[in-house]
């Protein structure tokens, strides 16, 4: 018996790696796959806007354009009122897909921890200033200080001199001890060695500090120098930009309306990539955060799983399913070892917790400071109380702050997800208040 289904519906969320091989595999399975991200285009935060695409890059967004696989750019999932559907704001209307089986693949974004001055122009993130570079920011002659935590420092200090800049130093917080541990990681990836040893070579003019943060950015109307820390002594360095941040927390708020379960800040999948909410797969950094090839496996696994899983989870899973997914859940394998090494060897250190002054904003949207939170027990009771997190970008960067400040782990995912016109709330309500009610629109064009 054939284990094709060439009717089943599956909709991805997040063209990053994970959500590229997965739509693709999902489609190679025979599934008709539609793909939406927020972004204009795919690639994910990696592969956006590198020119040239990575050689991975190309093959796979080369396969997308050539496949029918729906792509939807410009397309924000912000609810889920039923099963087996989405609403999306897709050019600032509402839009309505509906799926048989859903892969997240939602990705991941920077950590920022609060310090004086982090809110003060040309403090960014590190992703951030790559991002902008990459748009074509001016970076020529322009003093970068790369401060934080995780491998994306060393990666993007290496790129910068390429843009014009200098960078007068690299401020890791991890220890020394902790980056030996990481480099030896690497025998679980060795294809990632030569690639780590072109990163030394062009490190090598640059000055790297580890067990160093920053504990203060200085200027008045944008960023003029920082002060650093390391174990011994504080001093100051002259900058124009700051690209600070203290690795990823992963994109969980679309998985956590769903009811996916989230145990120690990621989501829980089988060994299919399942989660526990029904026909609901997940793949890359919300189930931990492992770098691109991870991404790339657990998408893999999760796109031929949704498009060929029985729907009868009693049946025996095909010969075919085993066969086509053995080379990605070994590589899978492979790479979990990996994030485990990678995840043990960039502990925030708590001296962090300190470096926020009672006045230091801790929430920017709502220009909430430290102080305010004074009195306030979790969360919920600051949102309520303070207004923390209650601006534009609905918490993801306060969120993570004061996680590791305070201890209080985020609550009560709502719709919508994202900002979104009233309109788009209507349609929502409606929809909920009718469950006989067919929608407007599923796929467009449809
Ligand atoms: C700012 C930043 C820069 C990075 N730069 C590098 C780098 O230079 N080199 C490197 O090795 N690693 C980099 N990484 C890490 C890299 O992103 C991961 O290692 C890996 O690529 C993750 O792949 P992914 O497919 O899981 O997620 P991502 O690549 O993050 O893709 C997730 C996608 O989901 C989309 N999405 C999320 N929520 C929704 C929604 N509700 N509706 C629609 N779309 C949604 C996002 O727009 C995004 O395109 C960076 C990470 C960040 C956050």
């Amino acid at each position: 018996m054939s284990d094709l289904h060439p009717s089943r519906e599956i909709v991805v969320v997040g063209a990053g790696p994970a959500g590229l091989q997965a739509a693709l595999a999902a489609h190679d399975a025979g599934a008709r796959v539609t793909l939406v991200d927020a972004s204009p285009e795919a690639g994910g935060q990696i592969w956006r806007g590198g020119h040239p695409p990575s050689r991975i890059a190309a093959r796979l967004l080369g396969r997308l354009r050539d496949s029918p696989v729906q792509f939807l750019r410009g397309c924000t999932i912000v609810d889920a009122p039923k099963p087996g559907q989405l609403l999306a704001m897709h050019d600032g209307n509402p839009l309505w897909l509906s799926y048989h089986r859903l892969v997240l693949a939602t990705g991941a974004r920077e950590r920022f921890l609060p310090f004086p001055g982090w809110t003060l122009p040309n403090v960014l993130g590190v992703g951030g200033i790559q991002a902008l570079a990459k748009g074509g920011l001016d970076l020529a002659g322009k003093r970068v200080v790369v401060a934080g935590s995780g491998p994306l420092l060393l990666s993007v200090a290496a790129s910068l001199p390429l843009y014009g800049a200098q960078v007068p130093v690299i401020a890791e917080q991890a220890s020394l001890s902790h980056l030996v541990r990481f480099a030896l990681g690497l025998r679980y990836l060795p294809g990632k060695i030569p690639e780590a040893l072109q990163l030394a070579w062009r490190l090598q003019p640059l000055r790297f500090q580890a067990a160093t943060y920053p504990v203060r950015a200085h200027g008045d109307m944008r960023l003029t120098a920082v002060t650093l820390r390391s174990a011994d002594r504080e001093w100051t360095v002259d900058c124009d930009y700051l690209a600070c941040a203290f690795g990823f927390v992963p994109n969980l708020e679309l998985a956590e309306l769903l009811g996916c379960t989230v145990r120690e800040g990621f989501v829980v999948v089988d060994n299919w990539q399942q989660t526990t909410a029904p026909d609901v797969y997940c793949a890359g950094e919300p189930t931990g955060i492992g770098g691109a090839e991870k991404a790339m496996a657990e998408g893999a696994v999760a796109g031929l799983a949704a498009a060929l899983l029985p729907e009868d989870a009693n049946s025996p899973v095909s010969r075919n399913l085993h066969s086509q997914a053995a080379p990605h859940l070994a590589r899978r394998a492979r790479c979990h070892h990996f994030a485990q090494v990678l995840e043990r060897s960039f502990p925030l250190r708590p001296e962090l917790r300190d470096l926020p002054l009672p006045e230091t904003t801790v929430c920017r949207c709502e220009d909430v400071p430290l102080i305010h939170l004074e009195g306030c027990s979790s969360w919920r009771d600051a949102k309520l109380q303070r207004r923390l997190g209650m601006g534009h970008c609905q918490g993801r960067v306060c969120g993570a702050a004061t996680e590791f400040l305070l201890g209080w782990p985020m609550q009560s995912v709502r719709p919508p997800l994202s900002p979104v016109p009233v309109r788009l709330l209507a349609a929502a309500a409606l929809a909920k208040a009718d469950d006989s009610n067919p929608h407007p629109q599923t796929r467009p064009g449809q």
